[in-house]
């Protein structure tokens, strides 16, 4: 059967078999991402792979947008109507390879495009793979929006591996704040009156976010971690820093906490006599909000398929993401698909193992068609974009 006289329902079952078909590639991308993680802004590997891909599919593909070697996009179109974006990730974590899984998800949004282009010869539009690099930490998606690049988008889909399958997600706005204490080093036994202690003032500033805690809205996180803590023991410390992370519902709320954050720090630099420097990464994370109109079909799509999601408890096991951002600029769609037990910490060795595993490649493929036949009911019924706009202008 044709794509020009197909059903709606024949149409998904030919996305279903196309991805069956692709999976072998898409998989062996998968594997090679999860073999040669890269982190933020350094995933050239990542994003060769993946366009080479899109490219054989007929896609036009513009590496290096936005100022950023390592975004991307791919559009196939033909005529006018509906804008439909697939969003892939492919960084990995400092310190922990691709224990986020994003090695799924560049490679099931690719997947997604793929299918989905097949149907603009019938559904005129245009089918976008959006490569957003630096989701742990960075902000890629942010870097993109600026740059225009989510102007005509309609919508923008795509998944996120995890302990659960779960259609609606909810994501904390957060800020990620680096500090650096300088004192003056003498030594420690035999001068210590002449030296500055840059670890004190570490220690303060750790406990008064500690103390913090006690008194902040429901939801909201501080946390954080120590990167020099000095050099030797005979030594006052001369210097320390590290990173932390404020995260909150929403970010005037946010905004609030950093300020006392900030005030904790300067506190501490005056304590002890330090001086101290704050700064922060380009733009802050937005909290993600979901459209009811995309998370609905998705939803249908994924059962087509034989996989069933689970209730989401607004807010429980939150952390955040740069789509946030650009779920505050277009209707977007971040669904979860579980791949690990419910127990596996995220961001842990047993949900990186996880991330190479079968049920991770399984979940990418089912992802992939789950996705791709939400971009079918889309681009067949412009009446839908409609409705996810309209629901995305109220909120
Ligand atoms: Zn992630």
């Amino acid at each position: 059967m044709s794509v020009a006289h197909a059903s709606i329902g024949q149409l998904k079952d030919q996305i279903s078999t196309r991805l069956d078909a692709l999976r072998p590639e898409l998989e062996r991308i998968g594997r090679d991402i999860y073999a040669n993680p890269e982190i933020a802004y350094e995933e050239r590997q990542a994003v060769a792979w993946l366009t080479e891909l899109l490219k054989k599919h007929g896609f036009e593909v513009e590496v290096g947008i936005a100022n950023t070697p390592t975004a991307f996009t791919a559009t196939r179109r033909n005529g006018n109507g509906p804008t439909i974006a697939f969003l892939a990730e492919y960084d990995a974590l400092r310190g922990l390879g691709h224990g986020c899984g994003h090695n799924l998800i560049g490679t099931a949004s690719t997947g997604a495009g793929i299918a989905v282009a097949d149907l603009l010869e019938r559904f005129p539009g245009r089918v976008l793979v959006v490569g957003t690099p630096a989701e742990e930490g960075g902000g890629g998606k942010i870097r993109l929006i600026r740059a225009g690049i989510f102007q005509e988008v309609d919508a923008a889909m795509m998944f996120h591996p995890d302990t659960r399958t779960q259609v609606l997600h909810w994501a904390l706005a957060v800020t990620h704040m680096h500090f650096e204490f300088t004192g003056k080093a003498a030594h420690a036994s035999g001068d210590p009156e002449k030296g500055i202690n840059a670890l004190d003032a570490f220690v303060l500033a750790y406990n008064g976010i500690s103390m913090l805690r006690q008194h902040i809205k429901e939801g909201a996180r501080l946390h954080g971690f120590l990167k020099e803590g000095g050099t030797a023991p005979n030594i006052v410390p001369e210097r320390t820093s590290g990173e932390f992370l404020v995260r909150a519902r929403d970010e005037a709320y946010m905004q609030e906490l950093v300020q006392k954050v900030k005030n904790i720090f300067q506190a501490a630099a005056l304590a002890t006599g330090c001086s101290v420097k704050l700064s922060f990464d380009e733009a802050p994370y937005a909290d993600l909000r979901n459209n009811g109109v995309l998370a609905k079909l998705f939803e249908e799509n994924l059962r087509r398929l034989g996989v069933d999601p689970v209730e989401g408890i607004p807010w429980e096991n939150a952390g955040s993401t740069d789509m946030g951002n650009v779920s505050h600029v277009v209707p977007a769609l971040h669904p979860t698909i579980a791949i690990a037990s419910a127990e596996v910490p995220g961001h842990s060795q047993a949900f990186l193992e996880a991330s190479g595993a079968p049920r991770g490649y399984q979940a990418m493929i089912d992802a992939a068609k789950a996705l791709a036949m939400t971009g079918a009911d889309l681009l067949s019924d412009p009446e839908l974009v409609e409705q996810a706009r309209r629901e995305f202008r109220r909120s």
